[in-house]
C-alpha cells in the first residue's frame, strides 16, 4: 500500500526558525521565563501611518477579492524598483504574494522540475532548501567560511554548474550569516550568470539593513539580459517596515515567469488581502515618513549589533565575524565542542542549542538548519535588555 503522505511532504523538515519561536513561545506561556533569539522578526510594531491605511480600507469596503488597491500597490513597487534599485519593471511584470516566503515558494514552483539542480550558497535560509525540495529539486550547496566572509566567489559558481543546473538563489545581505556581497563581487557573479544563462533570485529583503559603507546594489540592474530574461527580484515590506504580519511579497521578473507564477497563484491564494495591500501601498508611497521609521530602526538595529556582536565575542569558546547587514549573529560555536555544559557534553551545534534552551533558557537557531553545524544564530530584532539578559545567561553557563 502507497503511503498516506506524498513524498514530497515526507522529505522535507518543518521550519527551524519558526520552530524555535514556536517552542520559546509555548515555554513562555507556561510562565518559564525564556529569552527568545529565535525568529527574524523586527520587535518594533508597524509605523502607525500604515496600520491607519490598513485600518481605513477595512472601514471603506475594501473587503474584497481584487484590492482596490492592488493596481496602486504594483505600479508603487514599479517606482520603488526604479528608484532605490536601477530596475526598469513594468507593473505587469510585479506580481504580490502572501509573503515573500510565497513569492520564493511560487518560482520554485513553476521553475523546477523533478531533478533540477538549484544552487543554494552555505549557509542559507532554511527554506530555500525545503522549497526546493518541494518542488522535486535537487540542492546544490556552496561551501562557505568565515574566511570568505561566508560569501561565494565566481570560480566557485561557475564550477557547480551543470546541464542540469536550472536556478541560482542569491541573498544579500544574507540570513543568516549577515554577509552583504560588495558591488563588484555582485558583478563577477553576474558575469558568470550572464555567461551560463543561469535563472537567478536575487532576493533582496533586507536591503535596507546595511551598517556601514557597503552599497547595497541589485543583480537585475547589471544588463539588459539579467533583467529581461534571468534574475527574478524578490522583496517584501516584511523586513523594512516591520510588517511580518501583513503577508505581503513580491517578485518581479520576466515577463513570461510572471505570467507563470500568476497562473499558480491563480489556483492557489489569488491575491493577498486586500486591507495589507493597502498597507503596504502606504509603505512603499509616503516616502517621507516610511523613510524615517526605517531610518530609525536600523539605527538601532545597528547599536544592538554592536552590543551583542562584543558581548559574543566575550563567551568562552564563541567567536563571531562581524555581520554588515540583516539582524542576524551567526556565532561559531565550535570552540565549545567536547566541553560539558549543564551535564551534557556538547558535540554539535544542536547540542549546544538545547543546552542553552533547557539549562540557560535562552532559544537560539541551531546552525544545522542553515547548513552550517559549527554556528547557532541569534537575531537581534529584539531589545537591548533582552539581549543583555539573554547574554548574561549565556555567559554563566559557558563559565
Ligand atoms: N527571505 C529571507 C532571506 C528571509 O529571511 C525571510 C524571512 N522570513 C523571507 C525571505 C520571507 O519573508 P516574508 O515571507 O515575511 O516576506
Ligand atoms: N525569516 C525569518 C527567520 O529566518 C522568519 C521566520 C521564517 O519565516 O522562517 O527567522
Amino acid at each position: 500500500m502507497s503511503s498516506t503522505y506524498a513524498r514530497r511532504i515526507r522529505e522535507v523538515q518543518p521550519s527551524a526558525t519558526l520552530a524555535v519561536d514556536a517552542k520559546a513561545k509555548a515555554m513562555q506561556a507556561q510562565g518559564i521565563d525564556v529569552v527568545g533569539f529565535g525568529a527574524g522578526e523586527p520587535d518594533f510594531n508597524t509605523p502607525q501611518h500604515i496600520v491607519q491605511a490598513g485600518v481605513g480600507a477595512l472601514t471603506t469596503g475594501d473587503t474584497r477579492y481584487g484590492a482596490k488597491r492592488g493596481n496602486e500597490l504594483k505600479e508603487a513597487i514599479a517606482a520603488k524598483l526604479k528608484r532605490e534599485n536601477g530596475l526598469e519593471y513594468g507593473a505587469e511584470q510585479i506580481v504580490v504574494s502572501s509573503g515573500a516566503k510565497h513569492s520564493l515558494y511560487n518560482i520554485y514552483q513553476v521553475l523546477v522540475d523533478e531533478g533540477d539542480e538549484v544552487i543554494i550558497p552555505a549557509p542559507y535560509w532554511v527554506s530555500y532548501l525545503e522549497q526546493a525540495r518541494l518542488a522535486g529539486g535537487t540542492p546544490v550547496i556552496l561551501e562557505t567560511t568565515e574566511e570568505s566572509g561566508f560569501k561565494i566567489g565566481p570560480a566557485q559558481l561557475e564550477a557547480a554548474i551543470t546541464p542540469k543546473s536550472k536556478l541560482f538563489i542569491f541573498n544579500s545581505p544574507s540570513n543568516p550569516t549577515g554577509a552583504v556581497y560588495t558591488p563588484d563581487e555582485i558583478r563577477a557573479l553576474a558575469a558568470v550568470i550572464e555567461k551560463h544563462n543561469l535563472v537567478t533570485i536575487s532576493d533582496e529583503i533586507y536591503e535596507h539593513l546595511i551598517y556601514g559603507e557597503i552599497e547595497h546594489l541589485s543583480m537585475g540592474s547589471l544588463s539588459k539580459k539579467l533583467l529581461e530574461e534571468l534574475v527574478i527580484t524578490v522583496n517584501g515590506v516584511s523586513k523594512t517596515f516591520a510588517m511580518t504580519g501583513w503577508r505581503i511579497g513580491y517578485a518581479a521578473g520576466p515577463k513570461p515567469i510572471v505570467a507563470a507564477i500568476r497562473k499558480l497563484q491563480s489556483h492557489a491564494t489569488s491575491d493577498p488581502a486586500a486591507f495589507c495591500q493597502a498597507g503596504a501601498c502606504e509603505a512603499l508611497k509616503n516616502r517621507r515618513m516610511s523613510d524615517e521609521a526605517v531610518m530609525s530602526m536600523r539605527e538601532e538595529f545597528d547599536e544592538r549589533r554592536k552590543h551583542i556582536v562584543q558581548r559574543l565575542n566575550a563567551l568562552k569558546g564563541v567567536s563571531i565575524l562581524e555581520p554588515l547587514g540583516a539582524f542576524y549573529a551567526f556565532a561559531n560555536v565550535s570552540g565549545v565542542f567536547g566541553r560539558e555544559l549543564g551535564g551534557v557534553k556538547i558535540q554539535s551545534a544542536m547540542d549546544f542549542t538545547n543546552v542553552a534552551l533547557d539549562k540557560a533558557r535562552v532559544a537560539v537557531v541551531p546552525g544545522e538548519a542553515f547548513g552550517s553545524p559549527r554556528h547557532v544564530r541569534l537575531s537581534y530584532a529584539t531589545s537591548r535588555e533582552l539581549i543583555d539578559k539573554g547574554l548574561d545567561r549565556l555567559a554563566e553557563l559557558l563559565g
